[in-house]
């Protein structure tokens, strides 16, 4: 599978238990992240004077090695510019991966893993992930595992915090699985850039304890699997 994500900590903060679960299971997972992150607002007090974006990667490295991940693709887009970037400029990244999975596992089947298509937080980034996920999967005839909140998650972050959390869009429904977060604590421990003080991905963990909900898209026309 190959997992699109924006940022470094998206994989970590957001799929990773889904990641661990599906590598756990044998799943190879690699990941094409868009940006360094280097705009967070999280972490810019912490470098010592070095670059965030840098520090970002190594960070994003670490949780990789955590998460079992079989390659990364960072890229340098500006953190908060995805949206300004031709579609096509986006999608033919992911697409060289997948040539390059295909190459060295041409008989096994592919599939994409993305944040849901709102964003999950709201983030236009993250919108512009999923969204060259999306073409390429449909493109290609591949499958897409969306991941996101439960509504009930959402609703209390947004009114606890004052986040901008989406659940699920219309369509079928998600289904649950039933995850161990340890590899994924340990990834988020590797963003120690992002990972301290950050109480919402506190309180998000908390409030979905040990489940996460994730969905198929299939390509249009073509059944679930
Ligand atoms: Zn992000």
């Amino acid at each position: 599978m190959l997992a699109v994500v924006a940022h470094p900590d998206d994989e970590s903060f957001g799929l990773g238990a889904v990641l661990a679960h599906l590598v756990a299971r044998g799943v190879s997972v690699s990941l094409v992240c868009f940006t360094h992150g280097e705009a967070s607002t999280l972490g810019t007090d912490a470098t010592g004077g070095s670059d965030l974006g840098t520090r970002r990667a190594a960070e994003l490295r670490q949780a990789a090695d955590q998460l079992g991940l079989d390659g990364v693709t960072l890229l340098d887009y500006p953190d908060g510019g995805l949206p300004a970037v031709p579609d096509a400029e986006l999608d033919a990244h992911v697409e060289a991966r997948l040539g390059q999975l295909a190459a060295v596992r041409p008989r096994e089947p592919a599939a994409l893993v993305a944040f849901e298509r709102a964003g999950v937080t709201g983030h236009l980034d993250h919108r512009a992930a999923t969204a060259a996920a999306w073409r390429v999967a449909t493109r290609h005839g591949l499958p897409l595992l969306e991941w996101t909140v439960s509504p009930e998650v959402a609703h209390a972050l947004n009114a606890e915090l004052g986040t901008r959390f989406t659940s699920f869009g219309p369509g079928a429904s998600p289904c649950a699985l039933h995850v161990d977060r340890s590899v994924q604590a340990r990834a988020v421990a590797c963003h120690v850039s992002q990972a301290s003080g950050n109480a919402v991905l506190a309180r998000r963990l908390e409030l979905q304890g040990a489940v996460e909900l994730v969905r198929w898209l299939p390509p249009a026309g073509h059944d679930a699997p």
